[in-house]
């Protein structure tokens, strides 16, 4: 049966991990995957009631869910998080590296600690929960009945991985990184089955920018980076995310998706050179 035939639900009966899913970009993914049929694990490190609307939400939906706390840039968290994980749902299928954030400042201010704080998170935690992810993945080896393939990672990156970014040193470096990372892993992993890919989002409302888009006059002017004159929204990411997830994409692996409105188009030119 073809995937366009198919009724059953895309994700029926995966186990998915979302980091930093109670807000943003994370909690939308984490409910665009258990609306997909995926269990899912909403990781947090801190506001452990807004990871709990996420699960009740989900819940309400019909669907399974469980918040986990854990700071991803700290080894031991990772490893007790997968614990917990494996505990309750005996293992994963789909880990989606989300959690991030920015410590914005001129490079010449920027301190050690914030420069190391936003590689330590950004970075380091999609390693450590790659890492932790791949094991299990090898160690199970591939369920035909969930899905073709053995696993499968997204490396939420940025459209800042290619475009430079002037005040943001260490997040455009996090994201270069990640997309480097994204592609070894892709490449190192594929003859096992488990694919690796990433998603460059644009300008998508969120807390993490809200300063970009929350007055009449910021949005106005982020609107003028983006071809497509709108401010993505955290569904757009959520659906590239179940898309990549699902067996749909199964020929898909190494790549980056950017889903920015056209933002990595070089708008600056579009009355000619
Ligand atoms: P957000 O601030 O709502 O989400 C980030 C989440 O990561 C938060 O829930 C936060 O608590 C969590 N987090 C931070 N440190 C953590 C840690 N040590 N361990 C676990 N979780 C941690 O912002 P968002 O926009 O939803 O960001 C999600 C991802 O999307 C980030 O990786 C961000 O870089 C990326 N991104 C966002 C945009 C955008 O325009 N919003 C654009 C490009 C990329």
């Amino acid at each position: 049966m073809s995937l366009t035939e198919t009724r059953e639900p895309l994700l029926k009966g995966q186990r998915a991990l979302v980091t930093g899913a109670s807000s943003g970009i994370g909690a939308a993914i984490a409910k665009a995957l258990a609306a997909a049929g995926a269990k899912v694990v909403v990781n947090y490190a801190g506001g452990a009631q807004r990871a709990q609307t996420v699960v009740a939400q989900i819940q309400a939906n019909g669907g399974e869910a469980m918040a986990i706390c854990a700071d991803v840039s700290r080894e031991e968290d990772v490893e007790a998080m997968f614990v917990q994980m494996f505990a309750a749902w005996d293992s994963i299928d789909i880990l989606v590296n989300n959690a991030g954030l920015q410590k914005d400042a001129p490079l010449v201010e920027m301190s050690l600690a914030d420069w190391r704080q936003v590689i330590d998170i950004n970075l380091t935690g999609q390693f450590l929960c790659s890492r932790a992810a791949a094991r299990e993945f090898l160690h199970r080896g591939i369920a035909p009945e969930l899905s073709r393939a053995t696993g499968k990672i997204i490396c939420m990156s940025s459209v800042h991985d290619v475009i430079p970014w002037a005040g943001h040193a260490n997040y455009a470096a996090s994201k270069g990184g990640v997309s480097l990372l994204m592609k070894t892993l892709a490449q190192e992993l594929a003859p096992q089955r488990i694919r690796v890919n990433a998603i460059s989002p644009g300008a998508i409302k969120t807390p993490i920018n809200a300063a970009a888009w929350s007055t009449p006059a910021a949005e106005a002017d982020l609107l003028k980076l983006i071809p497509y004159r709108r401010v993505g929204e955290p569904d757009d990411i959520a659906q590239a995310a179940v898309w990549l997830a699902s067996d749909a994409s199964d020929y898909v692996t190494g790549a980056t998706l950017y889903v920015d409105g056209g933002m990595t188009l070089y708008p600056g030119f579009d009355q000619g050179g």
